[in-house]
């Protein structure tokens, strides 16, 4: 078979044998009951892990997030986000649809909110506005390609929040990939927050599942909606026995990702027709911007041929995503074969003949 680089997203990961394993043997009760203590053992550690009280087992984050949402807002609130972000980008409306809450995106360059630009938001009481009741962050921020939030500007967000008397809940879908490209403890970026969301079927390659962590009476109230959003699951330690192996053995090889990153950034520069800004690959995304007439899609699909799998961002834009399913040779051959097939222009790396 061809070779194929799947860059496209770090979801395509695949379960570790180890996980395999650990899934078939696991221990597992009814987890509606709250009676699965393989669920018990992830929720636990997981909590333990980003510094919280509790933390509740999930089947993915967009679910996460609106449980997170729902459980701390009334409706009718407004809640705070940047423009770009997952939840008001690629949510499907569901904080409006299901907890009649009105998000308010506010702008921004690299995906960074400024606190100031956040503190003007904030609504006065006026019988005639809404009542803001929520902040969200993002780290890393997907869309503005994979940035990290330090522990400084995640704390100075929360600060502005909780002067005005609400709570701020992180979308962290890959926050343990901030910590490590950041080598801080993920707490620094999780211990200003109200409530945390972050995904162990992304780079942590479990095959489903997010955790959802907080106070013990916020993650009571989040079981409720989760059961409300039919996300209550039985037997589900089958799922947390990977998940447990996600946190606690695929943290720290992020870093490898994030250097494949920057070497797959580094080798497609100059490119024709392509810019890439090599400054903003942080984590495990690179980014590109094609040039007219040159699209993305006209790009990707001359990838594609040459075996190299990515993702649209948008009729200009695209995306490509380093995993543990790519090997730094993925890379080097990714790299060779996107400049053979875009850039008539650069030579082909010599091939000896043996
Ligand atoms: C992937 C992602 C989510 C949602 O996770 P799903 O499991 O795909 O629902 C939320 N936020 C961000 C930033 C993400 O990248």
């Amino acid at each position: 078979m061809a070779r194929i680089v799947e860059l496209r997203s770090d979801t395509f990961t695949q379960p570790t044998e180890s996980m395999r394993k650990a899934m078939a043997a696991a221990d597992v009760g009814d987890d509606v009951w709250d009676e699965d203590p393989t669920v018990h053992r992830l929720q636990q550690r997981a909590a333990e892990m980003v510094g919280k009280e509790a933390s509740l087992f999930v089947p993915s984050g967009t679910m996460g997030n609106l449980c997170a949402l729902l459980s701390h807002t009334e409706s009718g609130e407004e809640v705070l986000l940047e423009i770009d972000s997952h939840i008001f980008q690629n949510e499907v409306a569901g904080a409006s649809v299901v907890g009649g809450l009105q998000l308010r995106p506010l702008d921004t360059v690299d995906g960074r909110m400024q606190p100031e630009q956040v503190r003007r938001a904030i609504r006065e009481p006026d019988i005639h506005e809404p009542r803001t009741g929520l902040l969200c962050i993002e780290n890393t921020h997907n869309r503005k390609g994979g940035i990290c939030l330090n522990p400084a500007q995640t704390a100075a967000l929360a600060e502005v929040a909780h002067a005005a008397g609400f709570p701020v809940h992180l979308d962290g879908a890959r926050v343990f990939n901030a910590a490590v490209a950041l080598e801080v403890n993920v707490r620094q970026l999780t211990g200003p927050v109200d409530s945390v969301m972050f995904c162990l079927s992304k780079g942590l390659s479990a095959p489903v599942g997010s955790l959802l962590a907080g106070t013990a009476p916020f993650i009571e109230r989040a079981r409720r909606m989760r059961k409300m959003l039919g996300g209550g699951m039985r037997q589900a330690g089958v799922l947390a026995a990977a998940g447990l192996i996600s946190i606690n053995e695929m943290v720290d090889r992020l870093a490898e990702d994030h250097r494949n990153a920057h070497r797959l950034a580094e080798g497609l520069q100059g490119l024709t027709g392509v810019d890439i800004d090599l400054a903003l690959v942080e984590t495990n995304m690179v980014f590109g911007d094609c040039r007219p007439p040159l699209t993305a899609r006209e790009f990707s699909q001359r990838c594609q041929e040459v075996g190299v799998l990515l993702d649209l961002a948008s009729p200009y834009r695209w995306r490509m995503v380093t995993h543990r399913g790519v090997s730094a040779d993925d890379v080097e051959f990714a790299i060779a074969a996107v400049r053979r097939a875009l850039d008539a222009n650069t030579p082909a790396p010599l091939r000896v003949a043996r």
